[in-house]
């Protein structure tokens, strides 16, 4: 299994130098999406995800509808947020480009903090002391986590397996590391109040039901591409966007809001998935070694 894990992470590695390449003022957002998922594609690997790029306040879950006219602002924060598999075995791995002398600090804590995460995370150790880590940081360099996103436990075709791993001192996060776990990690620093809260968007679904007797051609056309993992309708070409917002709100379908710091502050996050090994945690993207 590590070895599969290993080889998703290198395609996952691969693909955010790709598109952080890619991340210039000006280039449609469209374009890097679609690039980095035909790459991932064309690496023999399949998205976990579509690939998420999240533009200042807005903190995650934001991927490219189909003829968006976004593109990559001159300045401000750019989560790019990748995720890949090959037969269920998930490497989920997130940047950010800090465009301007304004934010550079803001991303230069979540990265110092993803560090610091990785290095606490250890078998034996408790989910909050990672959280603990983590917040620390982030208030060094004067600003907060985003007390509501966590990291995940993940397992096969499983992006969140019910256990986190907070970006604060969450107590209840109180479950240890073992040998074999796969978690990922991800601290997002923000300088507005530190939580988020649902946008007006969905941009990203997954499939809620397997069997329903109106939608099942769309149920059978996603789960062949995507499983039970997250899609974009911009994958689908056959189905429209009127089909799609009847599913979801006939609970065929689920949807991810798009997730808005509430203050409307500023958002970073890096991110990366460790494989928890005997006595220490192996960074499957090596996100710490691409900037
Ligand atoms: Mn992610
Ligand atoms: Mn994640």
């Amino acid at each position: 299994m590590l070895r599969i894990l290993r080889q998703v992470g290198d395609v996952v590695h691969k693909a955010l130098r790709y598109a952080l390449d890619l991340t210039q003022p000006g280039t449609p957002v469209l374009e890097i999406c679609e690039k980095v998922e035909a790459f991932i594609r064309a690496n023999d690997a399949k998205p976990a995800f579509p690939v998420n790029i999240s533009i200042n306040e807005v903190a995650a879950h934001y991927t490219a509808k189909r003829g968006d006219d976004l593109t990559i602002p001159k300045t401000g924060l750019v989560k790019i947020d990748i995720g890949a598999h090959r037969d269920g075995y998930i490497v989920d791995a997130a940047v950010t480009v800090a465009l301007g002398p304004v934010f550079v600090n803001l991303a230069k804590a979540a990265r110092a903090a993803l560090e610091a995460a990785v290095n606490a995370a250890k078998p034996g150790v408790k989910a909050w002391q990672i959280g603990d880590a983590v917040e620390r940081v982030i208030k060094n360099y004067g600003f907060k986590p985003v007390y509501n996103l966590t990291g995940h436990k993940i397992e096969r075709y499983l992006l969140h397996a019910g256990y986190v791993i907070p970006n604060y001192l969450d107590k209840s996060a109180s479950q240890a590391l073992s040998p074999g776990d796969i978690y990922a990690i991800e601290p997002f620093s923000t300088n507005g109040e530190g939580y988020v809260v649902d946008g007006k968007e969905i941009t990203i679904f997954r499939l809620a039901r397997m069997r329903h007797k109106v939608f099942q051609p769309l149920i059978d056309v996603v789960s062949s591409e995507a499983g039970p993992l997250p899609f974009t309708p911009r994958w689908f070409p056959q189905i429209d966007d009127n089909t799609i917002a009847m599913a979801l709100k006939a609970g065929v379908l689920h949807g991810y809001e798009v997730l808005v710091e509430r203050s409307r502050g500023f958002v970073a996050q890096y991110e990366d998935t460790v494989y928890i090994g005997e006595d220490s945690a192996v960074p499957l993207a090596r996100t710490l070694d691409l900037l």
